[in-house]
């Protein structure tokens, strides 16, 4: 009997061992494919906005007797293209930092309406073609939040309406007190986000299929986005901007500040 029980109990031990490698061994490829798919990703997306700097760059440098105007176009291809590469570097630095848990929100009162005037100003190049219509009462109270995170947060957002939605097409950014909490929405007249896309959106390198895949994209923004706005205790999530189901609307939610706690 006690021959038998042994082997049983070898035997469990046994079936076990196997399982947990082979958690490990899918734990490992999952690591694997995460890893292969952040270096494509980053290598790509370093590079395009590379390419188009150094392509103006050599342009400028050798085509003597250019048109003041075409030097300017120039100039401003390399200094919007350089802008982009400063957002992704920040969004990685980003990543690194939460995936750490070094990143501590430094939270503070935000007055919105004056966050979303910086953050336009940060995107200035790419919203030219797009008018921002804000909607930012004056009895919608502060907020508590990381003013930095908050405005990285918003130009990734503000960047992804300006990237998907026509030229010439409004973004609306409104903000509405609902009792301890503030809305926060940025609607735009693109394509619109699929409703089963509209929650996978935020999960790392996911992109929506058949999408513009012409458009230069990671599938990070706004997975950094919802790590952010959560490290600030706020919520973030994706809807239809229009009954016809076009158009995305991005609405971010955050405590209002509470004055009795504000000594
Ligand atoms: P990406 O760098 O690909 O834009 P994001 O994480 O910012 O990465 O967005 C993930 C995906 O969500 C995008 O690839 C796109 O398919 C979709 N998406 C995000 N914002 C919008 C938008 N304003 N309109 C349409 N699709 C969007």
């Amino acid at each position: 009997l006690l021959d038998a029980l042994v082997d049983q109990i070898a035997l469990a031990l046994e079936r076990l061992r196997l399982t947990e490698d082979l958690a490990a061994t899918e734990l490992a490829s999952e690591t694997e494919r995460l890893r292969t798919a952040l270096l494509n990703s980053v290598s790509h997306d370093l590079r395009t906005p590379l390419v188009t700097i150094i392509g103006a760059a050599g342009s400028l440098a050798d085509t003597p007797g250019l048109a003041p105007a075409a030097r300017q176009a120039l100039a401003e291809n390399i200094r919007e293209e350089g802008e982009r590469l400063d957002r992704y570097v920040q969004n990685l630095l980003d990543m690194t930092r939460l995936g750490h848990g070094a990143l501590t929100p430094q939270m503070a009162p935000v007055d919105l309406a004056e966050l979303v005037g910086q953050a336009r100003h940060r995107l200035r190049a790419p919203l030219r073609a797009h008018r921002v219509a804000a909607d930012m009462p004056d009895q919608v109270p502060l907020v508590l939040a990381d003013p930095v995170l908050l405005e990285q947060v918003l130009v990734n957002v503000l960047d992804n309406a300006a990237k998907y939605a026509p030229a010439n097409t409004t973004i609306a950014v409104v903000a509405r007190r609902d009792g301890a909490l503030v809305d926060l929405s940025i609607a735009d007249s693109g394509p619109g986000i699929p409703p089963a896309d509209q929650a996978r959106v935020f999960d790392m390198f996911y992109r929506v299929a058949g999408g513009d895949r012409q458009r230069a994209g990671t599938g990070l923004g706004l997975a950094i986005c919802k790590g952010l706005i959560e490290a600030m205790g706020g919520t973030i999530r994706a809807e239809t901007a229009f009954p016809d189901g076009t158009g995305t609307r991005i609405v971010i939610t955050l405590p209002i500040l509470d004055r009795k706690t504000d000594a």
